[in-house]
């Protein structure tokens, strides 16, 4: 487990580093905002502890720039006895918990070990087919890395497909799924779909990641597997 610790108060700093690596984390230090949220940024956390006053750009202001780059790692805001409305704004911004200085080290392994107990809010595993890969958490769809931009419906039809990886789904069940009772859609509305995803999605003189299964409907599979 890995953990990155933003506080500019070296002996605070030292001694949690220090604590938390003998309880076995990885943990890395920065001393500011900026190189704290770069560091964030840069490299894949299980957890964050982020104090609240800093140089460069406060923990609040770090914080919503990490939620803004959807970053969900959880975070734990370090902060002042008084500072009632910092932990508001934090809690607000995203923060998953606050510890008040000045803290005893136990109670702060408690809550480093309760969050990483914790699944990241909208963690969803990602779904991957072959090529493809699908975040339910961003409604996002990638080809090796590259964003392929969806409409809601397409993306719809396409997550229903990837979640049964392997499985022929009927037009009626794709329907069903798709479209809500108050647009119900017209007769081959959804082969007009897959033909739209087909076009986004497959490149010339590869097979389709999305198969048509004969008087039946559609089943996702990755080339390799047929
Ligand atoms: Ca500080």
């Amino acid at each position: 487990m890995r953990i990155l610790l933003i506080e500019d108060e070296a002996g605070i700093a030292d001694f949690v580093s220090r604590g938390l690596r003998e309880a076995g984390y990885a943990v890395d230090v920065a001393d500011d905002g900026p190189s704290g949220l770069e560091s964030a940024l840069a490299a894949d956390f299980d957890l964050v502890l982020l104090d609240i006053m800093l140089p460069g750009m406060d923990g609040i202001t770090l914080l919503r720039r990490l939620r803004e780059k959807r970053r969900r790692f959880p975070v734990l805001l370090l902060t002042a006895r008084d500072a009632v409305e910092d932990r508001v704004r934090g809690l607000d911004s995203g923060a998953d918990d606050y510890l008040v200085k000045p803290f005893a080290f136990p109670e702060l392994l408690a809550r480093v070990r309760a969050l990483l107990r914790r699944p990241a809010e909208g963690a969803e595993p990602v779904i991957r087919v072959g090529r493809y890969e699908l975040d339910p958490a961003k409604k996002e769809v990638r080809r090796e890395g590259d964003l392929i931009d969806l409409s809601a419906r397409e993306y719809g039809i396409l997550e229903y497909l990837m979640r049964g990886e392997g499985r022929t789904l009927t037009r009626e069940q794709i329907e069903d799924h798709v479209w809500n009772f108050d647009s119900s859609p017209g007769s081959n509305v959804v082969d007009v779909y897959i033909g739209y995803l087909r076009k986004k999605l497959d490149r010339p003189a590869e097979e389709s990641l999305i198969r048509t299964v004969r008087g039946i409907g559609y089943r996702v599979e990755a080339p390799g597997d047929r």
